[in-house]
Protein backbone atom coordinates (compact mmCIF):
# COMPACT_ATOMS: atom_id res chain seq x y z
CA UNK A 1 0.00 0.00 0.00
CA UNK A 2 0.59 3.51 -0.83
CA UNK A 3 1.98 5.11 2.76
CA UNK A 4 2.81 8.59 1.95
CA UNK A 5 2.72 10.33 -1.12
CA UNK A 6 3.77 13.91 -1.56
CA UNK A 7 3.50 15.89 -4.75
CA UNK A 8 4.71 19.03 -5.90
CA UNK A 9 4.41 20.94 -2.64
CA UNK A 10 4.28 25.00 -2.34
CA UNK A 11 4.03 26.69 0.72
CA UNK A 12 4.70 30.26 1.80
CA UNK A 13 3.64 32.29 4.45
CA UNK A 14 2.18 35.52 4.25
CA UNK A 15 0.90 37.14 0.70
CA UNK A 16 3.41 39.19 0.17
CA UNK A 17 5.84 37.14 0.29
CA UNK A 18 7.80 35.93 -2.69
CA UNK A 19 10.09 33.19 -0.80
CA UNK A 20 8.66 29.78 -1.58
CA UNK A 21 9.68 28.15 1.90
CA UNK A 22 8.23 24.86 0.07
CA UNK A 23 8.95 24.96 -3.48
CA UNK A 24 7.99 22.09 -4.92
CA UNK A 25 8.56 18.92 -2.42
CA UNK A 26 8.04 15.73 -3.86
CA UNK A 27 8.46 12.60 -1.87
CA UNK A 28 7.10 8.75 -1.85
CA UNK A 29 7.60 6.55 1.40
CA UNK A 30 6.25 3.10 1.72
CA UNK A 31 5.37 1.17 4.57
CA UNK A 32 7.66 0.73 7.91
CA UNK A 33 10.49 2.50 5.90
CA UNK A 34 11.93 5.28 8.21
CA UNK A 35 12.47 8.25 6.09
CA UNK A 36 14.99 10.97 7.48
CA UNK A 37 15.13 14.40 6.62
CA UNK A 38 17.68 16.85 7.35
CA UNK A 39 19.04 20.08 5.95
CA UNK A 40 19.96 23.10 8.31
CA UNK A 41 17.23 25.24 10.69
CA UNK A 42 14.83 27.51 8.90
CA UNK A 43 14.85 25.91 5.66
CA UNK A 44 11.58 24.84 6.16
CA UNK A 45 11.51 20.71 7.37
CA UNK A 46 8.55 22.07 10.13
CA UNK A 47 6.67 23.40 7.73
CA UNK A 48 6.85 20.03 5.75
CA UNK A 49 6.05 17.93 8.59
CA UNK A 50 3.01 19.90 9.61
CA UNK A 51 2.17 19.60 5.94
CA UNK A 52 2.45 16.22 5.59
CA UNK A 53 -0.01 15.95 8.81
CA UNK A 54 -2.28 17.77 7.89
CA UNK A 55 -2.10 20.92 10.35
CA UNK A 56 -0.57 23.02 7.60
CA UNK A 57 -2.36 23.63 4.52
CA UNK A 58 -0.02 24.24 1.49
CA UNK A 59 -0.81 26.58 -1.18
CA UNK A 60 -0.33 23.90 -4.14
CA UNK A 61 0.14 20.13 -4.60
CA UNK A 62 -1.34 17.34 -2.57
CA UNK A 63 -0.06 15.15 -0.16
CA UNK A 64 -1.77 11.72 0.05
CA UNK A 65 -1.31 8.78 2.60
CA UNK A 66 -3.03 5.76 2.94
CA UNK A 67 -4.97 6.51 -0.46
CA UNK A 68 -6.45 9.28 1.32
CA UNK A 69 -5.79 13.19 -0.45
CA UNK A 70 -5.37 14.85 3.09
CA UNK A 71 -6.48 18.61 1.87
CA UNK A 72 -9.45 17.50 -0.21
CA UNK A 73 -10.91 15.96 3.03
CA UNK A 74 -13.43 17.65 5.52
CA UNK A 75 -11.08 19.35 8.86
CA UNK A 76 -13.59 17.16 10.37
CA UNK A 77 -12.75 14.08 8.50
CA UNK A 78 -9.13 15.21 8.55
CA UNK A 79 -8.74 15.96 11.87
CA UNK A 80 -10.45 11.96 12.64
CA UNK A 81 -8.06 10.60 9.93
CA UNK A 82 -4.76 12.68 12.12
CA UNK A 83 -6.43 10.91 14.90
CA UNK A 84 -6.50 7.40 13.65
CA UNK A 85 -3.15 7.18 11.75
CA UNK A 86 -0.48 9.95 12.58
CA UNK A 87 1.27 10.48 15.44
CA UNK A 88 2.87 13.25 15.87
CA UNK A 89 6.11 14.35 17.91
CA UNK A 90 6.53 18.34 18.28
CA UNK A 91 9.89 19.82 18.58
CA UNK A 92 8.62 21.51 21.80
CA UNK A 93 6.66 18.38 22.81
CA UNK A 94 3.40 20.08 23.20
CA UNK A 95 2.85 18.43 26.79
CA UNK A 96 -0.33 19.82 28.54
CA UNK A 97 1.31 21.76 31.66
CA UNK A 98 -2.05 21.22 33.95
CA UNK A 99 -2.63 17.66 33.15
CA UNK A 100 -0.53 15.01 34.74
CA UNK A 101 1.92 12.51 32.94
CA UNK A 102 -0.35 9.70 32.51
CA UNK A 103 -3.07 12.16 31.20
CA UNK A 104 -1.16 13.58 28.65
CA UNK A 105 -0.43 10.05 27.09
CA UNK A 106 -4.42 9.27 27.13
CA UNK A 107 -5.43 12.58 25.87
CA UNK A 108 -5.64 11.61 21.86
CA UNK A 109 -7.92 9.25 22.70
CA UNK A 110 -9.92 10.38 25.47
CA UNK A 111 -13.21 10.71 23.94
CA UNK A 112 -13.53 7.42 22.16
CA UNK A 113 -12.33 4.49 24.34
CA UNK A 114 -12.73 2.52 27.19
CA UNK A 115 -10.98 4.56 29.78
CA UNK A 116 -9.51 1.50 31.71
CA UNK A 117 -8.52 -0.07 28.64
CA UNK A 118 -6.82 3.15 27.72
CA UNK A 119 -5.55 3.57 31.06
CA UNK A 120 -3.35 -0.15 30.98
CA UNK A 121 -2.22 0.88 27.89
CA UNK A 122 -0.93 4.40 28.98
CA UNK A 123 0.79 2.24 31.99
CA UNK A 124 2.18 -0.52 29.25
CA UNK A 125 3.16 2.29 26.85
CA UNK A 126 4.87 4.68 29.33
CA UNK A 127 6.85 1.33 31.04
CA UNK A 128 7.98 1.06 27.12
CA UNK A 129 9.89 4.38 26.85
CA UNK A 130 11.17 4.05 30.09
CA UNK A 131 9.21 6.31 32.82
CA UNK A 132 8.84 5.01 35.88
CA UNK A 133 5.50 4.64 37.89
CA UNK A 134 6.54 7.35 40.41
CA UNK A 135 6.38 9.86 37.46
CA UNK A 136 3.04 8.85 36.53
CA UNK A 137 0.93 11.71 38.41
CA UNK A 138 3.79 14.11 37.73
CA UNK A 139 3.55 17.40 35.88
CA UNK A 140 4.81 18.11 32.57
CA UNK A 141 6.80 21.18 33.99
CA UNK A 142 8.36 18.93 36.59
CA UNK A 143 10.40 16.40 34.44
CA UNK A 144 13.67 16.75 32.39
CA UNK A 145 13.91 17.07 28.52
CA UNK A 146 14.66 13.45 28.29
CA UNK A 147 11.78 12.40 30.20
CA UNK A 148 9.17 15.04 28.43
CA UNK A 149 10.23 13.53 24.55
CA UNK A 150 9.70 9.79 26.39
CA UNK A 151 5.76 10.91 27.45
CA UNK A 152 5.67 13.04 23.94
CA UNK A 153 6.81 9.45 22.14
CA UNK A 154 4.23 7.65 24.45
CA UNK A 155 1.32 9.59 23.73
CA UNK A 156 2.58 9.55 20.26
CA UNK A 157 1.63 5.85 19.90
CA UNK A 158 -0.88 5.32 21.69
CA UNK A 159 -3.42 5.00 18.86
CA UNK A 160 -1.15 2.95 17.06
CA UNK A 161 -1.00 4.76 13.94
CA UNK A 162 0.50 4.14 10.87
CA UNK A 163 2.65 6.53 10.27
CA UNK A 164 4.79 9.24 13.29
CA UNK A 165 5.74 12.24 12.07
CA UNK A 166 9.11 13.41 14.59
CA UNK A 167 10.07 17.13 14.84
CA UNK A 168 13.61 17.14 15.39
CA UNK A 169 13.15 13.83 18.30
CA UNK A 170 17.02 14.15 19.97
CA UNK A 171 16.73 18.22 20.28
CA UNK A 172 18.33 19.08 23.46
CA UNK A 173 18.85 15.87 24.70
CA UNK A 174 22.33 14.05 25.66
CA UNK A 175 24.29 11.66 24.40
CA UNK A 176 22.81 9.11 26.28
CA UNK A 177 18.76 10.15 26.11
CA UNK A 178 19.55 10.16 22.29
CA UNK A 179 20.46 6.68 22.20
CA UNK A 180 17.67 5.86 24.07
CA UNK A 181 15.12 7.29 21.49
CA UNK A 182 16.40 6.39 18.76
CA UNK A 183 16.41 2.56 20.22
CA UNK A 184 12.47 2.94 20.98
CA UNK A 185 11.86 4.56 17.39
CA UNK A 186 13.61 1.55 15.49
CA UNK A 187 11.48 -0.18 17.86
CA UNK A 188 8.39 1.22 16.53
CA UNK A 189 9.24 0.61 13.14
CA UNK A 190 9.85 -2.69 13.84
CA UNK A 191 6.35 -3.24 14.35
CA UNK A 192 5.33 -1.80 11.33
CA UNK A 193 5.36 2.07 11.69
CA UNK A 194 6.13 3.81 8.94
CA UNK A 195 8.76 6.93 10.18
CA UNK A 196 9.43 10.42 8.99
CA UNK A 197 11.83 12.15 11.37
CA UNK A 198 13.47 15.52 10.51
CA UNK A 199 16.48 15.96 12.43
CA UNK A 200 19.79 18.41 11.60
CA UNK A 201 21.45 15.51 13.81
CA UNK A 202 23.44 13.50 11.15
CA UNK A 203 23.92 10.25 13.52
CA UNK A 204 20.24 10.60 14.16
CA UNK A 205 19.39 10.90 10.76
CA UNK A 206 21.48 7.71 9.30
CA UNK A 207 19.51 5.05 11.34
CA UNK A 208 17.27 5.81 8.70
CA UNK A 209 16.29 3.78 5.36
CA UNK A 210 16.38 7.10 3.42
CA UNK A 211 17.86 10.52 3.58
CA UNK A 212 16.56 13.37 2.03
CA UNK A 213 17.84 17.16 2.27
CA UNK A 214 15.68 20.16 2.41
CA UNK A 215 17.32 22.71 0.31
CA UNK A 216 15.93 25.97 -0.86
CA UNK A 217 12.18 24.47 -0.93
CA UNK A 218 13.53 21.41 -2.72
CA UNK A 219 14.07 17.90 -1.46
CA UNK A 220 16.74 15.58 -2.70
CA UNK A 221 17.54 12.22 -1.81
CA UNK A 222 21.03 12.21 0.25
CA UNK A 223 23.43 9.43 -0.63
CA UNK A 224 23.78 7.21 2.64
CA UNK A 225 26.13 9.16 5.04
CA UNK A 226 28.38 6.78 6.86
CA UNK A 227 30.52 8.77 10.09
P1 LIG B 1 12.99 24.40 10.06
O1 LIG B 1 12.06 23.41 10.66
O2 LIG B 1 13.80 23.82 8.92
O3 LIG B 1 13.85 25.08 11.06
P2 LIG B 1 10.62 26.02 9.65
O4 LIG B 1 9.70 25.25 8.81
O5 LIG B 1 10.36 26.09 11.12
O6 LIG B 1 12.13 25.54 9.36
O7 LIG B 1 10.67 27.51 9.11
C1 LIG B 1 11.01 27.84 7.76
C2 LIG B 1 10.95 29.34 7.57
O8 LIG B 1 9.60 29.77 7.63
C3 LIG B 1 11.71 30.14 8.60
O9 LIG B 1 12.30 31.24 7.95
C4 LIG B 1 10.63 30.59 9.55
O10 LIG B 1 10.96 31.81 10.15
C5 LIG B 1 9.44 30.75 8.63
N1 LIG B 1 8.17 30.48 9.34
C6 LIG B 1 7.84 29.37 10.01
N2 LIG B 1 6.60 29.43 10.52
C7 LIG B 1 6.13 30.64 10.13
C8 LIG B 1 4.89 31.31 10.35
N3 LIG B 1 3.89 30.75 11.04
N4 LIG B 1 4.74 32.54 9.83
C9 LIG B 1 5.74 33.12 9.12
N5 LIG B 1 6.92 32.55 8.88
C10 LIG B 1 7.13 31.32 9.38
P1 LIG C 1 4.02 -6.95 24.09
O1 LIG C 1 5.11 -7.87 23.59
O2 LIG C 1 3.25 -7.50 25.24
O3 LIG C 1 3.17 -6.37 23.01
P2 LIG C 1 5.56 -4.49 24.17
O4 LIG C 1 6.60 -4.11 25.16
O5 LIG C 1 5.99 -4.78 22.77
O6 LIG C 1 4.79 -5.74 24.79
O7 LIG C 1 4.44 -3.39 24.15
C1 LIG C 1 3.85 -2.95 25.31
C2 LIG C 1 2.63 -2.15 24.96
O8 LIG C 1 2.99 -1.10 24.10
C3 LIG C 1 1.57 -2.95 24.24
O9 LIG C 1 0.30 -2.48 24.67
C4 LIG C 1 1.79 -2.59 22.80
O10 LIG C 1 0.59 -2.68 22.08
C5 LIG C 1 2.25 -1.17 22.91
N1 LIG C 1 3.14 -0.78 21.81
C6 LIG C 1 4.40 -1.11 21.65
N2 LIG C 1 4.91 -0.57 20.55
C7 LIG C 1 3.93 0.13 19.97
C8 LIG C 1 3.81 0.89 18.79
N3 LIG C 1 4.80 1.05 17.94
N4 LIG C 1 2.65 1.47 18.53
C9 LIG C 1 1.64 1.34 19.36
N5 LIG C 1 1.66 0.61 20.49
C10 LIG C 1 2.79 0.00 20.79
Amino acid sequence: IEMLYVHNLMKKYGNNETLNILDGVNLEVKEAVWCSIVGPSGTGKSTLLKCIAGLLKPDDGSVRMLNHDIYSMTEEARSNFRRTNIGFIFQDFKLLSHYSVLENVIMPLLYDKDRKWLMEKAKDLLKLVGIPESLHNRLPDSLSGGEKQRVAIARSIIGDPEIILCDEPTGNLDTKNRDRIIELLLNIQKRGTTIICVTHDLEVAEKGDCVYRLNEGLLTKEEMIHL
